[in-house]
């Protein structure tokens, strides 16, 4: 057969650009060799539908082995008692747990998506939104940070079936402790959403939801640093409280509910050469040398967070504590939408992103998201984001002035073209 050349002339052109820009998406990251040659395994030719000793095929002892060690290192790392490593994205893995915890129309408090949420947590254009009746709490104007006691006050005056802590865009520690006891007050569930800072909270570096969330979700390639997928974590197995009575008077396991909304519930067969990955990424993650890249994608983003401020701009909170920043560009004249598209010339991608109490469309945004993992994976350190910071600034400063993004662009090939994409 031929080799599709029009397909991997693409993919050529995706890993050069790649190579030669500044990646700072706060959800995009690197992945290890094994962790790409795993995703790209035979492993793909093979269905599974089921769980390891309890499939719909045969032929799956291979891959039953591979699932099984994906779980034990995923509890390794998190300190979980259960978990799904099945979910093909972040979203599926929401899916399935609003499936296993609630009833359409059932209430649901999450962050809201223009404070820093995301579209899952009850946005009006996906399905959290439209089969759920969704309340929000947001951030502080003055602080940008989140108000424990207003949460509180809106889930008594809510009283939702399901509390959702985690963001997209928010740079601050959780108190998830606190979120617990809210949740207690109302009775509940809580489920935590670390999908952005997963890899920080594994090596230690933030709080820790597994002791007082009912349920987690992940993504598994953002700080985490595997290949693209979901995963569903309980710190503890429990019964579903609002679930149906069963004949001995009880309720189903969360863990069983959980399974069943995966699959059958939610998806068909697993992706076992990315429940590989995962299990690869995972073993990664449980080394020392992950937890000198997590802290080192703190330092760098709250290097970068602090470079920011002292050239004049709003980082929302006025700083970060994970990998990721939210800045404001309204006193900047210019906005998020122009910002990512001058940046996007000079070879620094960012996303544009709305802020807290904006007023301009999620489509031109007045402000840009940025994170720290994937430079840190190709090896920058504090010194290489101030001058990051210098080049974005330059930019942003000269957005309508070509000669300059050209400039910046030459100096960021040029800082980037010996770094490989994964260096730790
Ligand atoms: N949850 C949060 C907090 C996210 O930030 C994201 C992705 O950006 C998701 C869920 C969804 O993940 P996916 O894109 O894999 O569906």
């Amino acid at each position: 057969m031929q080799r599709d050349k029009q397909i991997f002339e693409l993919i050529e052109a995706e890993r050069e650009r790649q190579l030669h820009g500044l990646e700072l998406i706060a959800s995009e990251n690197f992945v290890s060799e094994q962790v790409m040659e795993a995703a790209g395994s035979v492993l793909t030719n093979k269905y599974a539908e089921g769980y390891p000793g309890k499939r719909y095929y045969g032929g799956c002892e291979v891959v039953d082995e591979v699932e099984n060690i994906a779980i034990e290192r995923a509890k390794a790392l998190f300190g979980a008692e259960w978990v799904n490593v099945q979910p093909h994205s972040g979203s599926q893995a929401n899916t399935a747990v609003y499936h296993a915890c609630l009833k359409p129309g059932d209430k649901i408090l999450g962050f809201d998506l223009s404070h820093g949420g995301h579209l899952t947590h009850g946005s009006p254009v996906n399905f959290s939104g439209k089969l759920y009746n969704p309340v929000f709490y947001g951030v502080e104007e003055e602080t940008g940070m989140l108000n424990y006691d207003k949460i509180e006050e809106i889930a008594k005056k809510e009283q939702p079936r399901l509390i959702i802590a985690g963001a997209s865009a928010y740079s601050r520690d959780i108190d998830f402790k606190r979120f617990r006891e809210i949740a207690d007050s109302v009775g509940a569930i809580l489920f935590a959403d670390i999908s952005h800072p997963a890899g920080l909270i594994a090596k230690g570096i933030l709080n820790d939801p597994l002791p007082h969330c009912h349920i987690v979700s992940t993504t598994t390639h953002k700080t985490l640093r595997g290949p693209r997928g979901g995963m569903i974590m309980m710190g503890k197995d429990f019964e579903n409280p609002f679930g149906i009575k069963l004949k001995n008077g009880k309720t189903r396991m969360m863990s069983s509910l959980l399974d069943s909304a995966v699959f059958p519930g939610n998806q068909g067969g697993p992706l076992e050469h990315i429940i590989a990955a995962k299990a690869i990424a995972y073993g990664e993650a449980l080394t020392d040398e992950f937890l000198h890249y997590a802290l080192q994608v703190r330092k760098n983003a709250q290097t970068m967070a602090g470079a920011f401020v002292n050239k004049g701009y709003k980082v929302i909170s006025g700083g970060t504590d994970n990998h990721m920043m939210l800045i404001d560009l309204r006193n900047k004249d210019i906005s998020g939408k122009d910002a990512e598209n001058a940046l996007e010339k000079a070879d620094i991608t960012v996303n544009k992103n709305m802020v807290p109490f904006d007023d301009k469309s999620p489509f031109v945004t007045s402000g840009i998201r940025i994170g720290a993992s994937a430079v840190t994976t190709r090896g920058l350190k504090e010194a290489d984001v101030e001058t990051i910071v210098e080049l974005i600034d330059k930019v942003i400063t000269n957005f309508e002035n070509d000669k300059v993004i050209e400039e910046v662009r030459a100096q960021v090939n040029a800082m980037m073209k010996e770094k490989p994409l994964f260096q730790w």
